[in-house]
């Protein structure tokens, strides 16, 4: 079949890809099925603020005709950064919003929650995890679902993130490690229960580096702040260590030991933080990663390209999705519109992903710098 009038569409995955994908397909009136596999939208926190590029995210936003709708719940402050020196905290750098308002900050769940509300009811299928695709001779593709069931259409798109199941009908290739493990902790209230933190870090976000390790803090909606506390580290440093993450004391411990050396308003960070320690080790997909054109199958966002999370991912993803969903409008079959999008898509990611790894260098620099 794979003809562009009403074509079957799947994506898989209810990320801010997909989602973007399925809003702009469906604001140029092409039905679109999204299967998601957690049982509803609010199943697991978010994550924290994302700052939306003019060019990409914001961009997607526009073409989902979402644009002033994220102003109006955005943080143009979040925009300011500030870098501190490790041994004192003195301010070594600090950017301020810019005068447009070029990169606004907005909680990731907020963000997901815009584009979820924008789409019909049911266009998202909530707890139906897809377990592989299998591309057909006749140039459509089934998808396979962790129940047993299977179902049919002329276009799968993978939006499943870093561990896609649909990617492996395009590719073999696997996410591996980066050498840096992010450790997750966070603070409620900030500005009346961490004041001081809430000065250190200001409207957006603050970073201070030392050799293979750094700390990043970020403020998010709601008096949050939620902080990364980058490891130059084997995946499993903590087993390593002997230390169990779920035991909040030994963690802080371990890591104000690491720590030795740094300002105490920094170190404040590992020794007070309200929650838990949760480990975000990050994985990219090599570089660059690339596949020959298959019929009814493409992919987007961290499916397609996972690269270190340096402020590019759900920017790219956006545009990934918005990018497809116009190609499927404007061109004359499905295969032409695939083609066109992959054609622009591959080599704008591959350029992002050799740029992202430079910057993971620089967040989280292996030498004293
Ligand atoms: C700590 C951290 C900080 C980051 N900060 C930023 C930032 O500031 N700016 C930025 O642009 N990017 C940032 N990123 C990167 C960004 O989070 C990702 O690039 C982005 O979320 C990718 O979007 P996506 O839609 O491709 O995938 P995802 O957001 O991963 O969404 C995939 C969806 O697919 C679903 N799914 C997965 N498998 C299946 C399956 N088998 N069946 C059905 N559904 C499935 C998942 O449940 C999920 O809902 C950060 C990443 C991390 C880890």
């Amino acid at each position: 079949m794979n003809s562009a009038r009403d074509p079957r569409i799947a994506i898989v995955g209810a990320g801010l890809g997909g989602l973007t994908c399925a809003r702009v397909l469906e604001r140029h009136g092409s039905s679109v099925t999204v299967f998601e596999r957690e049982a509803s939208a609010d199943a697991r926190p978010q994550g924290g603020t994302l700052d939306l590029h003019a060019d990409t995210g914001q961009a997607a936003l526009r073409a989902a005709g979402l644009l002033d709708r994220f102003h109006a719940l955005s943080r143009p402050e979040g925009e300011e950064w500030r870098v501190l020196d490790f041994a004192t905290a003195a301010l070594l750098a600090h950017q301020g919003p810019s005068a447009d308002g070029g990169r606004p900050e907005i909680d990731r769940g907020r963000l997901r929650g815009l584009l979820l509300d924008s789409l019909p009811e049911g266009a998202v299928r909530w707890d139906r995890a897809v377990t592989g695709v299998a591309p057909l001779a006749d140039g459509t593709c089934r998808l396979l679902f962790g129940d047993g069931t299977a179902e049919d259409f002329d276009l799968v798109v993978g939006a499943d993130g870093a561990w896609s199941r649909v990617r492996p009908a395009l590719s073999p290739a696997v996410p591996g490690y980066t050498g840096v493990t992010f450790v997750e902790t966070g603070f409620d209230h900030c500005d009346t229960r961490h004041p001081d933190l809430a000065r250190l870090v200001g409207n957006g976000s603050m970073l201070a580096k030392g050799a293979g390790k750094s700390l990043v803090a970020q403020r998010n909606g709601n008096g949050h702040i939620r902080a990364y506390i980058a490891l130059r580290a084997p995946e499993d440093w903590q087993v390593a260590s002997g230390i169990d993450l779920g035991d909040q004391q030994a963690v802080r411990t371990h890591l104000l030991r690491m720590f030795d050396g740094w300002d105490e308003s920094l170190r404040y960070i590992l020794r007070n933080s309200d929650s838990g320690f949760v480990n975000r080790s990050l994985f990219v997909l090599p570089a660059p990663h690339t596949w020959e054109h298959v019929p009814g199958v493409t992919l987007l966002g961290d499916a397609a390209h996972l690269m270190p999370p340096v402020g590019l991912g759900a920017n790219l993803a956006m545009l990934d999705g918005a990018d497809l969903a116009h190609a499927l409008v404007a061109e004359p079959s499905v295969d032409d519109a695939v083609r066109a999008y992959e054609s622009i898509m591959l080599p704008r990611s591959i350029e992002a992903a050799t740029g992202s790894a430079r910057g993971l260098d620089r967040l989280v620099p292996a030498t004293a710098c």
